[in-house]
């Protein structure tokens, strides 16, 4: 971003005085520009992958997580930095092997879903449903006593769309299997990409229904098996799953603040997850949003203005897998007055849009906002965001106002849940554009004059 042209952006003054001073908009945005220069959640995102790497809820990875991020929010100069207790149930997979041996012999590249069952070794032809409504819409005999393969695609999308309207095959369909009569269900990995990797996920079980085998299969290999189908050969798949279990543990959710002032016990948090899945470094997910929030808070730090609302910096955990930070914050955390609540995690691509979910009075302090923003390249778009999914979990369980800063996620579901969600995936030139944003809003939500919540 060329500073050229983000001196000339005036923001508007609202109706009836407008909720900022004319200073802590020129504060707002010298640190918008101070942040472009920031080559700090680089060197964090480096330092997370790097010395710690993939970090599971509850896993030794995890721990060293937790003590990787307190040090460095203290070396960075945050306060009150501690690390609150999340209990949970942490799953643990087997080692899992597919093979189609009809009609031809073919190893596949495949991986568990999260909280799949194991210690199961099947050998059955496959029922092919091109996507999860077929499978839903399916009234017959065809799925008993066979694997069900769902070859549901993730469209590629910038916002994410895609993967959303994929993502029932992933989460349900080893129930629908089930209700069937099958006895594992495989399906095409959600992912965007052309790789032979195996992309996992959260599924669930309903206890009402049997519990079978959940497999995701990676595209080129869900590919061959469509090809296969398409022939009208019949498929048969042997599947191994090595015994899976529960395990009960302790995660933390790690947290560090910038005290405020004048209104010090109301909070303006941001996030990230400090938890991946198993088998992830978890590069974007969520490595960059941890070190995007912790930058965008550093920035405020350097510039010396103490706000006036307190800001505080949450890494959760376990987003993966349950949610148990973001309920155990929800639930520590429900008398404290929340100004706003945002979370980076989609990736480290550069944000494009602005979307808030305030009350209806406090949009002409969005609307302030954006314009702060819009020099970044970022469109402010209404009032139906969506935070990321911790924040989003809080907004709705405590009505707390929330912002969204949508990245560009055209490539994230590429690697998203693989093993190839490495440092190389990160564009270091579109982190600072990130860190901008959030350090523009955090400071914003912390000293306007309006509140932007409560929700109704
Ligand atoms: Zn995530
Ligand atoms: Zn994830």
């Amino acid at each position: 971003m060329a500073g050229a042209g983000l001196s000339g952006c005036a923001a508007p003054t609202p109706a009836g005085g407008g909720p900022f001073s004319a200073t802590d908009l020129a504060r707002a945005a010298a640190l918008r520009d101070a942040a472009l220069r920031s080559p700090l959640a680089w060197e964090l995102l480096q330092s997370l992958v790097t010395e710690v790497g993939p970090r599971a809820a509850g896993s030794p990875g995890d721990a060293k997580a937790v003590a990787w991020a307190q040090s460095r929010m203290r070396q960075l100069g945050l306060a009150q930095v501690r690390a609150e207790p999340v209990p949970l149930t942490t799953w643990q997979r087997g080692a899992t092997t597919a093979v189609l041996t009809a009609p031809s012999r073919h190893e596949l590249v495949v991986t568990a879903l999260g909280n799949s069952i194991g210690g199961r070794e099947l050998d059955a032809e496959l029922a092919y449903y091109p996507d999860f409504a077929a499978l839903r819409a399916d009234t017959t005999e065809r799925a008993r006593g066979r694997i069900v393969f769902i070859d549901q695609r993730t469209e590629r999308t910038r916002d994410g769309s895609g993967y959303s309207r994929a993502v029932l095959a992933r989460f349900a369909g080893a129930v629908e299997a089930a209700r069937r009569g099958a006895v594992a269900v495989a399906i095409r990995s959600l992912g965007t990409d052309q790789d032979r990797i195996a992309h996992t996920g959260a599924m669930r079980y309903d206890p009402q229904v049997a519990a079978i085998p959940a497999v995701a299969v990676s595209v080129p290999d869900a590919d061959l098996v469509a090809q296969f189908q398409a022939s009208g050969a019949p498929l048969r798949m042997q599947l191994r799953l090595e015994a899976t279990g529960t395990v009960t543990a302790t995660s933390h959710n790690v947290i560090g603040e910038i005290p405020g002032s004048d209104l010090a016990h109301e909070v303006v948090l941001i996030s990230g997850h400090l938890d991946t899945w198993d088998i992830s470094p978890g590069a974007q997910d969520n490595g960059a949003g941890c070190a995007i929030s912790m930058a965008a808070a550093k920035v405020l730090l350097d510039a010396g203005h103490r706000p006036s609302r307190t800001v505080r910096v949450v890494l959760f955990a376990n987003e993966e897998n349950g949610f148990d930070g973001a309920r155990a914050y929800a639930d520590r955390y429900k008398e404290v007055v929340h100004q706003l609540v945002g979370e980076s995690d989609f990736g480290a691509d550069r944000v494009w849009r602005l979307r808030s979910r305030v009350a209806p009075e406090a949009l002409p302090t969005v609307a302030a906002i954006g314009e702060v923003l819009r020099p970044l390249g970022i469109a402010a778009e209404g009032n139906d965001g969506s935070p990321g999914p911790d924040a989003a979990m809080l907004m709705r369980l405590r009505k707390w106002p929330a912002i969204e800063l949508t990245q560009d996620g055209t490539r994230y579901f590429d690697v998203h849940h693989t093993v190839a969600d490495t440092l190389d995936k990160i564009n270091p030139a579109t982190l600072p554009q990130n860190i901008a944003a959030w350090a523009a809003v955090a400071w914003l939500a912390a000293q306007s004059t309006q509140r932007l919540g409560p929700l109704t």
